[in-house]
């Protein structure tokens, strides 16, 4: 039996894999079985912050491996701590809560923002908004507040407390706060899964407005955009608003499963001991990983991964085949003449790896991948979307 074979065989059919099985990667680029090539602009969507064994990142958690892996949150850690810290020094959050994925990042966010409002207005403000569109995980509770009714037709009854407001629609959102109950507003400032939309600036100054004349948290789902995405180290400073709540994982650990929420000082003691926990949660070379990504996202990454947003925008917006280009950073998302699934083939069998959004070919890549990668594989994706077959 080959790997295909066997997959098939034993592995739950939840994933439609493309045919590539890779056997080793360096920086952006990876290797199948056969030795083929390719440039890898997904990055384990949006996980490997700075590509595959990245030699800095290697080192820090070899290190934490050989000094121990895991002992529980029973026991202080250092790697957990330091991280907590680094992460409210660099956004003016005030506590952490660790896990190991975005959906358990979100469902404490979620967590957090029940019981801050119900504690202090009452047991009726439970309700949380998401938008339309949205995406917030695969758990029961975070397919709630994912407002698509596609993820939540075959798991049927949800969590209930959501509401859905139409992203970008001033009005309809008002409407929803109105209608009270509300504890929270939830949002990702850029949609990933739903075809990388960034918000509208006007649309989240309302969010901020009417959160605090009716004094609902504002929750930020950074799972995707976090971490150095899209230009700035949280998507949520493109804007100028100041979550309650963030949430984010992916590209937190820069290849292993973390995840944070990240709870600001209005929160920052909702939970006492015992409201939740994690065996896993902070695991201390998932930390140590993390703090070694985090200390490179500096100011200098930053204006890179802005240049080389720029740099894709350029080359693509215009190009034959191409409808648009939309997105953040380095998260964005082509709209092509031909159907996505299309693209991405051809794309993948001359060398390079993208990854899919709604109908969008989406580019996740290393937020360090170097220039001339980035040339050759946009050239790639230019051929691609233009070819007719
Ligand atoms: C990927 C993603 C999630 C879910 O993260 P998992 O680690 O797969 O649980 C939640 N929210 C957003 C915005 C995401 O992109």
């Amino acid at each position: 039996m080959n790997i295909y074979e066997a997959d098939k065989k034993y592995i739950a059919n939840t994933y439609a894999r493309f045919p590539v099985n890779i056997v080793s990667g360096k920086g952006s680029l990876v290797y199948d079985e056969n030795n083929k090539e390719y440039i890898d602009l997904g990055s384990g969507i949006a996980v490997t912050t700075f590509g595959h064994c990245d030699e800095q990142w290697q080192s820090a958690v070899k290190a934490q491996l050989d000094a121990f892996a895991h002992t529980s949150n029973l026991y202080y850690t250092s790697p957990c701590v330091e991280l907590a810290k680094m992460l409210c020094e660099r956004t003016g959050m005030s506590k952490v809560f660790f896990s190991n994925s975005g959906a358990e990042a979100n469902e404490c966010a979620i967590k957090a923002a029940r019981k801050y409002a119900t504690d202090k207005k009452g047991k009726d403000f439970y309700k949380i908004i998401t938008l339309k569109n949205s995406f917030h995980g695969r758990t029961i509770t975070t397919l709630a507040a994912t407002g698509q009714d596609a993820f939540h037709d075959k798991f049927l009854p949800l969590t209930e407390g959501f509401v859905y407001a139409e992203a970008n629609n001033i009005d309809d959102l008002t409407e929803k706060v109105k209608a009270g109950g509300i504890a929270a507003i939830m949002f990702e400032v850029v949609q990933g899964e739903g075809g990388v939309i960034p918000l509208e600036p006007s649309f989240l100054n309302a969010a901020e407005r009417l959160a605090n004349e009716y004094d609902l948290l504002l929750v930020a789902d950074e799972v995707q955009t976090g971490n150095g995405r899209t230009g700035m180290l949280y998507g949520y400073m493109n804007y100028g608003i100041r979550p309650d709540i963030v949430s984010t994982a992916k590209g937190l650990a820069g290849g292993l499963p973390l995840g944070a929420t990240l709870l600001s000082k209005k929160v920052e003691d909702v939970f006492s001991y015992g409201d939740h926990g994690s065996t896993f949660g902070g695991n201390p070379v998932c930390a140590a990983g993390a703090v070694s990504i985090l200390s490179r996202i500096d100011n200098t990454l930053l204006c890179e991964v802005r240049r080389k947003s720029k740099l894709i925008t350029d080359l693509l917006t215009g190009a034959e085949g191409v409808i648009s280009v939309t997105g953040m950073g380095l998260m964005l998302g082509i709209e092509c003449q031909r159907p996505a699934n299309e693209v991405i083939d051809e794309c993948r069998e001359k060398g390079v790896l993208v990854l899919k959004a709604k109908n969008k070919v989406r580019l996740l890549p290393a937020l360090n991948i170097p220039d001339e990668l980035l040339i050759k594989s946009i050239d790639i994706i230019k051929t691609a979307c233009k070819t007719v077959k």
